[in-house]
Order: C-alpha cells, then sequence, then structure tokens
C-alpha cells in the first residue's frame, strides 16, 4: 500500500529498483530457463548483454558482472546451456556481490502478485537503454538497442504471445528502418503505446493502473497537439519533439528514483 501510494504520487518516475528486478530477473530466471542456447538464440543473448553492458544501471559491483558475464557467453559460438550460463552468473555474483540494492519492485509493483512485475520492468529498462544510446557515442548504430530487444523477446521473454505480438509489430512498423537513435526512442515510445491501446480494459490490466497513452496529459500537457477530448492512440496528435524531451528527462539517470533501495 506504502509502495503503490508512492507511484501513485509520482506517476511518471522511473525506479532503480525496476531497472534491478528486471536484470535480476533476466539473468536468474528467463536465460537459465533455456536448456540450449544457440544459433540465432545465442547470438540475442551476446546483444543483449554487449547493449546492457554499454547502458548499465547497474552500480560499479554489476558493470564488473554483466562484463565478465558478456565476455564469458561471447566465447560460446556454438551452444552454451542455461545451466552453464546459471553457474557462470552465480559465480560472478558471489564475486562481485552486493550487485542489486533492492529485491522489490516500486514503479512496477502490482496492487496483487500476479499483476505488473516483470514485463513492466522490461519494458522500462529497454527504454531506458534506448535513452542511454542516444545520449552516448560507444556506438553509432541506431538499431543496436531495439535490435537486442527485438532478439531478447523472441528468444528469452517467457512470454511467447507477448513475443509473437511484438515480432509481427516490429515488421509492421519497420523496426529495421529506424534512422537514428532519437528514433529508436520514439519507435519503442509508440510501439509501447499501441500495447497499451490493446490491452486496455484487458484481463491482465492492473485495475490501479489502468492503461493509458503515455505520457498522459497531465503529465505532459506539451506532447499533445491536438484537443483534450481524444484518447486513442489513433486520434492523438503527438508534439513528438516534447515526447523525445520528457523521455529523455525521465530516463536520465540524474531524476531515476532510488526510492525503496536498501
Ligand atoms: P507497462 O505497459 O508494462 O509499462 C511499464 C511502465 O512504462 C509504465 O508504468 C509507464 O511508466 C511506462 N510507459 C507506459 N507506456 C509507455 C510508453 N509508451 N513509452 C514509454 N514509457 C511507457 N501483455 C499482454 O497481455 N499481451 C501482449 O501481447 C503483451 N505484449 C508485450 C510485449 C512486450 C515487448 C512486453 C515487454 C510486454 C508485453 N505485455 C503484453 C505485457 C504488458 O505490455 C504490460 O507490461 C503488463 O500488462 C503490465 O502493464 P503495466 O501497467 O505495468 O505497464
Amino acid at each position: 500500500k506504502k509502495i503503490i501510494d508512492e507511484v501513485h504520487r509520482n506517476k511518471h518516475f522511473v525506479y532503480q529498483a525496476d531497472l534491478e528486478q528486471a536484470i535480476r530477473t533476466v539473468l536468474h530466471n528467463e536465460v537459465p530457463k533455456i536448456n540450449e542456447i544457440s544459433g540465432e538464440r545465442l547470438l540475442a543473448l551476446q546483444r543483449f548483454l554487449a547493449v546492457l553492458q554499454r547502458y548499465n544501471p547497474l552500480g560499479a559491483n554489476g558493470q564488473e558482472l554483466v562484463a565478465k558475464l558478456s565476455s564469458f557467453v561471447v566465447q560460446f559460438n556454438q551452444q552454451i546451456t542455461g545451466k552453464q550460463f546459471e553457474q557462470e552468473l552465480q559465480r560472478l555474483e558471489h564475486q562481485y556481490s552486493p550487485i542489486y540494492s533492492s529485491t522489490q519492485f516500486i514503479g512496477c509493483a502490482g496492487s496483487q502478485q500476479h499483476y505488473r512485475g516483470f514485463s513492466c520492468s522490461l519494458w522500462t529498462l529497454f527504454h531506458y537503454m534506448t535513452v542511454q544510446a542516444a545520449q552516448n557515442d560507444q556506438s553509432q548504430d541506431p538499431l543496436e538497442v531495439l535490435q537486442a530487444m527485438h532478439g531478447y523477446i523472441k528468444g528469452f521473454f517467457g512470454c511467447t504471445d507477448c513475443a509473437e505480438h511484438f515480432q509481427a509489430m516490429a515488421s509492421r512498423r519497420k523496426i529495421w528502418s529506424v534512422p537514428s537513435k532519437e528514433e529508436a526512442i520514439l519507435w519503442l515510445w509508440q510501439a509501447h503505446n499501441e500495447v497499451n491501446q490493446r490491452l486496455a480494459g484487458d484481463s491482465t490490466e492492473d485495475p490501479e493502473f489502468p492503461k493509458t497513452q503515455f505520457p498522459t496529459r497531465s503529465s505532459c500537457a506539451q506532447c499533445y497537439r491536438g484537443p483534450s477530448s481524444t484518447t486513442s492512440h489513433l486520434d492523438i496528435s503527438w508534439n513528438k519533439d516534447a515526447v523525445l524531451g520528457f523521455l529523455n528527462n525521465i530516463y536520465n539517470p540524474e531524476f531515476i528514483s532510488r526510492y525503496g533501495l536498501q
């Protein structure tokens, strides 16, 4: 209740706790669950770890962990098992402990156990990485984060229905033609809004956190051009420069909330 109140007070805050929970769940649950990681999946894991290494929201120990894990996985060019990955993860976590400063979701906490949580934090992590990539010169490839996300969702995301929807949307929205890092931020924002629209009123929606177009007018009035009566994502006329500014702001590491950390 205390956490939900905090999130209602600060509706568009991004929380460090959620970024960490996303990484922890990916590394501990989603990747080890795959028995044999080879071919396209192995490449997807290598790409995911490479972008996570570049745009890593964890502290110094977490940076070391991801860098070492990434080098470990790159050594394999045929196949790695989920078990091998898990064993190396445990060894490295022991060596570099403590890695995480939170054990709970904050911005992604649901009003009940089965709502929100990991899938919310995974969106948050990928939005965060698209924003970091645009503010950073480590790579000139505008697609690096979207490509890593596409591969991750296809190869590892436990919600297989979601993965199929996402791949279909990615082709329809021409993910591979995104021309710049700023457009990559906006591509993911628009794709996420399409999913929000589709899932509004769905049984998976947390009644405490109804799906809306993001950001809401009350969070970012200047992001909207059209009249205040439009709510469908197809009718809204967005001011994309203002949306980009808004996303750059909320995902700026300086403004990420450390609420709930130990
Ligand atoms: P989420 O939609 O998870 O959003 C997380 C946070 O991101 C929000 O709290 C908000 O702060 C912020 N946010 C919201 N919209 C935007 C935006 N447009 N741009 C930037 N930030 C934003 N569930 C299904 O039932 N069917 C599916 O097909 C499906 N596909 C999915 C595909 C992917 C790739 C992912 C990661 C998840 C998918 N899910 C799907 C899960 C679903 O999208 C939500 O994650 C889940 O319902 C929890 O919703 P939420 O209210 O916590 O907010």
